[in-house]
C-alpha cells in the first residue's frame, strides 16, 4: 500500500450552480497532520466531507487508504469504515451512557461481540483521560468531556485516518485544552489526521503541514513556520492579522 492516506485529485464541489471547491490537489502521507485553516465558507468543512464522502464530489477523485471513494464501484461503507469523523457538535446520542455510546457502532458495524466491544471502548476512554466515566449519561458530561467521548468513540472503530472538523469551537474556553489534548497524543501516536481549526497556536505547534484555503483552492499549504510563521501570500496574512 503507498505512503499516501489521502489521495485528492482535481476535486470540485458545487451545491446548484455554487461551486464551493475549485479544484483542490492534495496528498497526506500516512502519520501527517494536517491543519486547515481558512475564513468562515471557504470550503473547510466540505473539503473534509468529501474525504469521507459525506459529500459527493461534483468531479475529481478522493482516494483514502489506497480506496477510490469516488469510484462507483467502491464499497462506500467499507471504505468509511477507515475514517473517522469528530464534529464540532459531538453529535452523541445523549440519551445513552458513554459505554453504550462507544459500543453501539462497533457492534452493530464491525460485529464485535459486547466484551471485545467494551474492551475497545475502555482502553479509549483511558486513552482520552475519562477512565471510570463509561456508566455516566453522556448529556451530563461538560462539553469538554462530550467532545473526548466522541474522539473516544471515533478511534473505537480502529480508523486509519481522523477528520476533525473545529472540534473545539463549540466549547467554553476552558474545556479547550483537554480535547486539543487529546489530539496531541493522537498524533504524538501517529495518527493520520485532517483538523480545521481556528487554534492557530495548535496548528503551529501540531501540525507537520498547515493549508490555507480561500473561496474554494488551496491558497497555501506548507510547514507552520511557513504558511503561519512567514506566510507567501497576502490573502493568507490578512487572514492570520484577523485570527492572531
Ligand atoms: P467552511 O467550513 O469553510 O466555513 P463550508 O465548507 O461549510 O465552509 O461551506 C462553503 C460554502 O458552501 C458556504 O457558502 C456554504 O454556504 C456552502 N454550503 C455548504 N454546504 C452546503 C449545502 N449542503 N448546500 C448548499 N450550500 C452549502
Ligand atoms: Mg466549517
Amino acid at each position: 500500500m503507498s505512503d499516501a492516506a489521502v489521495v485528492i485529485t482535481g476535486l470540485h464541489k458545487s451545491f446548484g450552480p455554487r461551486e464551493v471547491l475549485k479544484g483542490i490537489d492534495l496528498t497526506v502521507p500516512r502519520g501527517e497532520v494536517l491543519c486547515i485553516i481558512g475564513p468562515s465558507g471557504s470550503g473547510k468543512s466540505t473539503l473534509l466531507r468529501c474525504v469521507n464522502v459525506l459529500e459527493e464530489p461534483t468531479s475529481g477523485t478522493v482516494v483514502v487508504d489506497g480506496r477510490d471513494m469516488t469510484d462507483p464501484d467502491c464499497d462506500i461503507d467499507a471504505a468509511r469504515r477507515s475514517v473517522g469523523m469528530v464534529f464540532q457538535s459531538f453529535n452523541l446520542f445523549a440519551h445513552l451512557n458513554v459505554l453504550a455510546n462507544l459500543t453501539l457502532a462497533q457492534r452493530r458495524v464491525l460485529g464485535r461481540s459486547k466484551a471485545d466491544a467494551e474492551k475497545v471502548a475502555l482502553a479509549n476512554l483511558e486513552k482520552v483521560g475519562l477512565a471510570g466515566r463509561g456508566e455516566a449519561q453522556a448529556a451530563q458530561l461538560s462539553g469538554g468531556q462530550q467532545q473526548r467521548v466522541a474522539i473516544a468513540r471515533a478511534l473505537s472503530m480502529d480508523p486509519d485516518v481522523m477528520l476533525f472538523d473545529e472540534p473545539t469551537s463549540a466549547l467554553d474556553p476552558e474545556l479547550v485544552g483537554d480535547v486539543l489534548g487529546v489530539m496531541r497524543t493522537l498524533a504524538a501516536e501517529g495518527m493520520t489526521m485532517l483538523v480545521v481549526t481556528h487554534e492557530i497556536q495548535f496548528a503551529r505547534e501540531v501540525a507537520d503541514r498547515v493549508l490555507f484555503i480561500d473561496d474554494g483552492k488551496i491558497v497555501e499549504i506548507g510547514p507552520p513556520s511557513e504558511v503561519i510563521g512567514n506566510p507567501q501570500q497576502q490573502r493568507t496574512r490578512d487572514f492570520l492579522a484577523r485570527v492572531l
